[in-house]
C-alpha cells in the first residue's frame, strides 16, 4: 500500500539493501486486484470483488457489468472475502450457500481515486480497473436506503464513466461478447461439466480462514533477511493412507511432473532438477515468463507438467520440449525465497500467499499450484474419483526443511497409481 511504502523508503538505502523500493517496477503488492466472478447460483449473476486491506469487498450484480455509461446496474453489496478467494473458479456442491457453477470472468487490478475506506463509508468509490475485459474508469454508487424501511441490503449502482473505454448498444454487453473465464477459457456450461473443483462453503464462501497478511515478504512472521541459497534440497512427502481431515491442512492435487527449483536472479533464470540438469534451455518459454516476474530475486519449486484433456497432470520430456513447448507449464507450489528474503522458516500458508500474489499476473505457462483448506476426507475422495494420481496434504504451518517428511503427505489413489506406471517416465519424478 502505497502510504505504507513512504515510511518503508525512508528507511532504506536502496543501493545498500536487496530489497525492493516498490514502484519502479510495480510489485504485486502495490497493486490491489479486482475480480468479476459468474456465478450460475439459484441466480445467475456476477460477484464483483475489490481488493482491500487484505479482504476482497464483494458486491453481487445480477445482469454483470456494461461498458454503456447509461447503462447503471444494480450491485448488492455482500459479505467481504478471503483473497484467496480471487482465484476459485469451479463448482460450489448443490445445497450450499451459493451453489453451482462460479468461473473467473475477468481480473486485474484497480486503481481508486482517493481513499477507499472513506468511499466505502461515503457511498461513492471511483476507480480504474485494469483487467482483461474491464477496463478504464468506473464508479460504484451507494443508494438511499429507503426510509422507514429496515433494510440490511446495502444497493449501490456499479457505472462506467466516459472515457475511450466506454461502448454503446451491443458493443457495451461484454457479458454476453465475452462469456468465457479468463483463467481457463471455459464457459460456465463448462465448468459445472468438468466439476474439477468442488469447494463446501466453509472452506471459502462463507468466510473462511482469515487470509494472512501478506503482499511484502518482510510482513511475514518467520521471514528473514537473506540472500538467494545456491543449494537447496526439494522437500518431499511421507506416503499416509489417508488424507487428514482436520484443520491447518493445506491439500493440493498430486502433480505427475519433472521437479524443478526455478532461481530467479534479476532477469536470469536457472531450473534444476533432481539430476541437477538445467531445464531453462528447453523450456525458453517458461523461462522468460519467470525472469518478467514482478520480483529481483526468487526461489520458486514446482513442476513442469503437461496437462490432458482430462486435467491429469504428465512429465514432459524434456527430449520433446521443443514440440511440445507451448502445452508445458509450470505449476508452482512454493516459495523459499523473495527479494532478499529467505523465507524458508515462514509458514506455508504464507509462502504460498506470497507466491499467488507474485504470480496473479503471470502468462499462463505459469501456473499457481492452488490448495483447498480442510477438508481432506473430501478432496481426497474427488481427486480420486476424477482419477488423479492422489493429493498432498500439507501443514499450513509449515516450514520448508527440504527432505522428505517435514509436514508433507501424499495419499495416492488407487488408480492413480496404475495410470501412473502407464505413463511414460522418463522424467517423471514422484514429489
Ligand atoms: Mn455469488
Amino acid at each position: 500500500m502505497p502510504a505504507d511504502l513512504e515510511k518503508y523508503r525512508a528507511k532504506r538505502n536502496f543501493s545498500r539493501t536487496p530489497e525492493p523500493a516498490g514502484g519502479s517496477a510495480p510489485r504485486v503488492s502495490d497493486r490491489p486486484q479486482f475480480v468479476v466472478q459468474k456465478h450460475d447460483a439459484r441466480r445467475l449473476h456476477y460477484d464483483f470483488r475489490l481488493e482491500h486491506d487484505g479482504v476482497l469487498w464483494s458486491w453481487a450484480i445480477p445482469k454483470g457489468p456494461s461498458l454503456d455509461p447509461r447503462e447503471k446496474r444494480l450491485a448488492v453489496r455482500t459479505e467481504d472475502h478471503p483473497l484467496e478467494y480471487a482465484t476459485f473458479e469451479g463448482v460450489i456442491p448443490e445445497g450450499e450457500y451459493g451453489g453451482g457453477a462460479v468461473l473467473v470472468w475477468d481480473r486485474g487490478h484497480w486503481v481508486p481515486k482517493g481513499d477507499p475506506s472513506e468511499g466505502l463509508a461515503q457511498g461513492k468509490l471511483e476507480f480504474t480497473l485494469h483487467g482483461e475485459k474491464l477496463r478504464g474508469r468506473w464508479a460504484l454508487v451507494r443508494l438511499a436506503r429507503r426510509t422507514g424501511r429496515r433494510d440490511d441490503k446495502e444497493n449501490w449502482l456499479l457505472i462506467k464513466q466516459r472515457d475511450a473505454a466506454a461502448r454503446s448498444g451491443n458493443a457495451a454487453e461484454i457479458v454476453d461478447a465475452r462469456p468465457e473465464s479468463v483463467l481457463t477459457g471455459r464457459r460456465i456450461e463448462g465448468v459445472a461439466e468438468d466439476r474439477d473443483r468442488v469447494w463446501s462453503s466453509d472452506t471459502g464462501e462463507s468466510g473462511g480462514p482469515p487470509a494472512p497478511e501478506v503482499g511484502r515478504p518482510d510482513t511475514i512472521p518467520g521471514a528473514r533477511r537473506g540472500a538467494l541459497p545456491r543449494r537447496q534440497t526439494v522437500q518431499r512427502p511421507e506416503t499416509a493412507d489417508e488424507a487428514p481431515d482436520g484443520p491447518g491442512w493445506l491439500h493440493e492435487p498430486e502433480l505427475r511432473g519433472l521437479r524443478l527449483l526455478c532461481r530467479v536472479d534479476r532477469g536470469k533464470v536457472a531450473m534444476r532438477g533432481a539430476e541437477g540438469q538445467d531445464a531453462a534451455r528447453r523450456l525458453p518459454d517458461i523461462a522468460s515468463a519467470l525472469a518478467a516476474l514482478p520480483c529481483s530475486t526468487a526461489l520458486i519449486d514446482g513442476f513442469a507438467v503437461v496437462f490432458d484433456k482430462q486435467g491429469h497432470s504428465e512429465a514432459p520430456s524434456l527430449e520433446e520440449a521443443e514440440t511440445a513447448a507451448e502445452r508445458i507449464v509450470l505449476v508452482a507450489i512454493d516459495l523459499l525465497h523473495l527479494d532478499g528474503w529467505d523465507l524458508r522458516g515462514a509458514a506455508l500458508r504464507a509462502r504460498k500467499e506470497l507466491l499467488r500474489l507474485l504470480l496473479s499476473e503471470a502468462p499462463p505457462q505459469l501456473r499457481y499450484g492452488d490448495h483447498v483448506e480442510g477438508h481432506g476426507a473430501d478432496f481426497f475422495r474427488e481427486a480420486c474419483r476424477l482419477g488423479l494420481a492422489g493429493v498432498v496434504s500439507k501443514q499450513a504451518d509449515a516450514k520448508y526443511r527440504g527432505g522428505r517428511g517435514g509436514g508433507w503427505l501424499r495419499v495416492p489413489c488407487r488408480q492413480g497409481r496404475r495410470a501412473a506406471r502407464r505413463s511414460r517416465g522418463l522424467a517423471a519424478d514422484e514429489p
